[in-house]
């Protein structure tokens, strides 16, 4: 039988500029392991194809600021004229299962989640391979007005300089080079020697 034990579950903060593959690695990361996606709340307006409960809930500015009021938001930030953020209630019961969860939102919401939680966050920034491929993965994904393809480039250059605030980074240059990328950190941080270690060296004393 296993000596591992169950520990508290882990939060992936996965950050990086728009259009630099962060949702075509979260999925695959979790085509491949355990991991819960927490799903976040937004006053921007869906994209084709975007479904209520899949991709985000789609709320209105004043239902997103009532959420503020009554403190059910674990982070939030305003990205690109909407807010964005994070429901705290599942994600906290799913850490407190044992579920590792992703969270993939902008830099200032995993700043502000490190700074409630660091025993639990994990941040790890998405780069893509240059400033030129990310205009071309922009334009190429065709979900965005050219207007707003420019704010979300010209914000890329600031939202890299925060990389020193983050505990990994990956280079979205080859796909699957860089899911196998993603997967060795979670498979690292579920080696990790826990902040309790009691149970484990209990096993050994009770053989
Ligand atoms: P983000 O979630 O960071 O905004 P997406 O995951 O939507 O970015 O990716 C933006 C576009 O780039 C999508 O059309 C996606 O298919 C494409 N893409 C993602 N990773 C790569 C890659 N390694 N090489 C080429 N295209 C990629
Ligand atoms: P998009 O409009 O392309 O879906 O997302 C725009 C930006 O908002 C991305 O950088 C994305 O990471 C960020 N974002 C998405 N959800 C959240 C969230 O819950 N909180 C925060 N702080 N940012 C988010």
């Amino acid at each position: 039988m296993s000596k591992r034990i169950k520990t508290r579950g882990k939060l992936y903060i996965i950050s990086g500029p728009s259009g630099t593959g962060k949702g075509t690695i979260c999925s695959r990361i979790m085509e491949e392991r355990k991991l819960s996606l927490s799903i976040s709340m937004t006053t921007r307006a869906p994209r084709d194809g975007e479904k209520d409960g899949q991709s985000y809930y789609f709320v209105t500015k004043e239902e997103f600021e009532n959420k503020i009021k009554e403190d059910k938001m674990l982070e939030y930030a305003k990205v690109f004229d909407n807010y964005y953020g994070t429901p705290k209630d599942k994600v906290i019961s799913r850490l407190e299962r044992g579920i590792d969860v992703i969270l993939e939102i902008d830099i200032q919401g995993g700043l502000q989640v490190r700074s409630k939680m660091p025993e639990d966050s994990v941040l790890i920034f998405i780069l893509p391979p240059s400033l030129e491929e990310l205009k071309n993965r922009l334009n190429s994904r065709g979900t965005e007005s050219i207007e707003a393809i420019e704010k979300r480039l010209s914000k890329a250059l600031d939202e890299i300089r925060f990389i020193g605030e983050y505990d990994y980074y990956i280079v979205n240059d080859d796909l699957e080079k860089a899911v196998g990328e993603a997967l060795s950190i979670v498979d690292a941080e579920r080696l990790r020697v826990p902040p309790k270690v009691k149970p484990i060296i209990r096993q050994y004393e009770e053989e």
